[in-house]
């Protein structure tokens, strides 16, 4: 192999790896129809053209962001419409298109939501005193308008949180705090409780690395050693509510790392006191069986006193619905059911 070989394959490469990562899109689009995979494909294919060059900090092609972002919003089954704005999300801001290149390219609503996103990305959020998030949030969503501008920022916020290790150190602090006091709640609100906590979580990790790692350590080592517990309660929940004539679907679920952080530090409490470090998701088919269900994992263990709360007849903001209950399991280890 001659010394000059890499050199000449690095942009063969870029392409394909970029191409590749098209593909894992184009993937994900089944649920739209041809003429819809086709507007985003002109898209991609736009987006490519003006961002060809740009590299990211890991040294990948930029337009692998604009691919992973869209990717997200996929996920989410947004329209083409929501995709192709994922796609051309920072041609604006760092490529020299105009927002009439976009009219004249894909039409005036794809073109508003580009530049609604352009505008947001010029916000930045500066101080960590509540007042000011909670009318930073406010300011912010006013002026998103269109709720996918506000989708495709969060997709974008997610994958840039996702490759921070890839960002100049100094930075992490300031976007990290801008994801935890803005996007982190915003993710909440829209019920995305999946993209809510791995916000969190992402965040707390770029913060305080090294709590971050003491702490995962710490969790991970508390639930090796409190498997067999997890698994006698799945098996005793899912029996007693066989027993019922229930059909229940019973998922184990893990608090996050920042959530038994969060407790630590607001109640001041060490690693060894948060005893609540586990959940189970009870789903159901109907209301009536939910609280019937209720009523069997009450006869089952000890409720503790105060933590049942009844948001499906008193659903949350978000719409979220589900009863929260916080039983006593075996070997006296709380544990926190949430029925739906
Ligand atoms: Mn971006």
């Amino acid at each position: 192999m001659g010394s000059l070989l890499p050199i000449v394959e690095r942009p063969m490469a870029a392409a394909n790896a970029a191409a590749a990562s098209f593909a894992a899109l184009e993937a994900k689009l089944d649920y739209l129809d041809a003429a819809d995979i086709d507007l985003v494909r002109r898209a991609y294919r736009f987006a490519d053209t003006a961002h060809l060059g740009q590299m990211r900090h890991s040294g990948e092609p930029y337009i692998t962001h604009p691919i992973a972002v869209a990717a997200q919003v996929a996920e989410w089954k947004l329209d083409a419409h929501a995709l192709m704005a994922a796609l051309l999300h920072d041609a604006m801001e760092d490529c020299g298109v105009t927002k009439a290149d976009l009219v004249e390219q894909f039409g005036a609503p794809v073109a508003e939501l580009v530049d609604g996103l352009t505008k947001l990305d010029k916000l930045q959020f500066s101080t960590r005193e509540e007042g000011q998030a909670e009318s930073f949030r406010k300011m912010l969503l006013a002026m998103a308008r269109d709720v996918r501008v506000i989708l495709v920022k969060l997709a974008d916020r997610l994958h840039n949180m996702r490759t921070m290790g890839d960002m100049p150190r100094p930075k992490w602090g300031r976007i990290s705090t801008e994801t935890l006091d803005i996007y982190a709640p915003i993710a909440h609100r829209l019920g995305l409780n999946e993209t809510y906590r791995e916000l969190q979580d992402l965040a707390f990790r770029h913060l305080q690395p090294w709590r971050y790692s003491v702490l995962a350590k710490a969790v991970h080592k508390a639930r090796q050693r409190r498997r067999d517990l997890i698994q006698k309660v799945q098996h005793d929940v899912t029996a007693a509510l066989a027993d019922a004539g229930l059909n229940a679907h019973i998922v184990g679920r893990e608090k996050t790392l920042y959530s038994i952080y969060r407790k630590m530090d607001e109640k001041h409490l060490s690693f060894a006191q948060v005893n609540d470090l586990y959940g189970v998701r009870v789903i159901l088919p109907n209301i009536i069986s939910c609280y019937t269900a209720l009523g069997m994992l009450h006869q089952l263990y000890k409720p503790v006193p105060g933590r049942f709360k009844d948001y499906i007849a008193i659903p949350k903001v978000n719409g979220y619905q589900s009863l929260h209950t916080t039983l006593v399991g075996p070997a006296s280890v709380n544990i926190e059911f949430q029925i739906r």
